[in-house]
């Protein structure tokens, strides 16, 4: 039976998440303790028991200590079979980081997977919905996982009742996914998407605005959409804007009291961070933490370059090595006007 300690490293959620997957793929079993012990709130809350029980729905396995708020759990995983159904965290509990636990093992199980999910689609501290399917499953495609994700509505905080349909077809083999060569500063353009519900058109505009503003004046060249829901129903009011380049991100998102210009400044300003603090990286920093348990069961050679080590990154490293024999090496490198960047490879 493989141990982890909640307490390590970031010491929050992901370390359920990744321990969860990998035991269901691997099928060993998984004790956790002091789960989420660095946070003001420990214990499980929504998105992560809806995410264990959506592993033990697809793996056949069976879970002591799930509840809310518990601190210890033990996961016994079975026979992955995929899945068909609803999930409904119930709260602003965010479907991306759900999918984070969910679609890996989907990967490797023997049938497709199709799940609806209620949940926040756009929450603080998880992946934005728009970097899911404009950076993460795009790179994760490029590994052979064919997953499909389709936003029926967003939700925010703190109702959620965002709306997400996921397809996951088994690959079982994935293949590395080797990522060298930086997108050249101020070459190409900047995407992106600010959206809004329940509120004024002008916001999702003038947040799309701010964000262009800052991005064309430091010499990017920038296509945003908006996408502007005016009725919000049973939903929380809410809007963001997330942009992208290649496979590095910055988003934001609003909040009562904060003007929607700050908003668009602070996405674009996130953005320029992370293309020219260290122009040779090739993805930002949270694609690279999320990429970790794919790369390591993936065959063959990955290589990607990130401006910092994170603890969400060395946190999954450690818990992907406690399932599989893998070895990450982390190579610092400077050149000359380029910043340091630190280079993650595997085989
Ligand atoms: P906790 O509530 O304990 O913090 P959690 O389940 O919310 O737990 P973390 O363990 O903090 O989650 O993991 C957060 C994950 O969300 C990480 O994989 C991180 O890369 C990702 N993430 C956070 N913010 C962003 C962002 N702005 N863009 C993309 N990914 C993000």
């Amino acid at each position: 039976m493989v141990k982890i300690d909640g307490t390590y490293g970031e010491g929050g959620g992901q370390i359920i998440r990744t321990a969860i997957a990998l035991a269901a793929i691997t099928g060993e079993e998984v004790e956790i303790e002091n789960i989420r012990a660095n946070r003001p709130n420990p214990g499980l809350s929504a998105q992560h028991l809806h995410a264990v029980k959506a592993v033990e729905k697809l793996s056949g396995g069976r879970t002591e200590g799930l509840e809310l708020r518990s601190t210890g759990l033990k996961f016994t995983p079975g026979a992955l079979n995929g899945f068909e159904g609803e999930i409904d965290i119930g709260t602003a509990g965010s479907i991306t980081l759900l999918l984070q636990c969910l679609i890996p093992v989907a990967v490797f199980a023997d049938s497709e997977t199709k799940v609806r999910i209620r949940g926040g689609t756009d929450v603080k501290w998880s992946p934005p919905m728009d970097f899911y399917t404009e950076l993460f499953l795009k790179a994760i495609r490029e590994m052979s996982c064919d997953v499909h994700l389709d936003l029926k509505r967003r939700g925010y905080y703190p109702k959620g009742n965002g709306l997400v349909e996921a397809k996951i077809t088994p690959s079982h083999q994935l293949n590395g996914i080797v990522l060298v060569e930086a997108e050249r500063t101020g070459e190409g353009v900047v995407k992106g998407i600010s959206h809004s519900c329940g509120l004024p058109a002008h916001v999702a505009e003038r947040q799309a605005k701010a964000a262009e503003n800052v991005l064309n004046a430091e010499g990017y060249d920038s296509e945003l959409k908006t996408e502007i829901d005016e009725r919000n129903g049973k939903r929380t009011t809410g809007c963001g804007i997330t942009l992208w380049k290649g496979y590095k991100s910055g988003s934001a998102l609003g909040e009562r009291g904060k003007r929607a210009e700050r908003v668009g400044e602070e996405a674009a300003g996130n953005i320029i961070n992370e293309l020219e603090s260290a122009s040779a990286s090739t993805v930002d920093v949270y694609l690279a933490d999320q990429l970790i348990p794919y790369i390591a069961l993936a065959n063959g050679k990955s290589e990607m370059r990130v401006r910092e080590v994170t603890k969400h990154l060395e946190t999954n490293m450690y818990v992907t090595k406690k399932f599989l024999d893998v070895e990450f090496v982390i190579e610092e490198e400077e050149k000359e006007g380029e910043g340091v960047v630190f280079v993650i490879r595997k085989g």
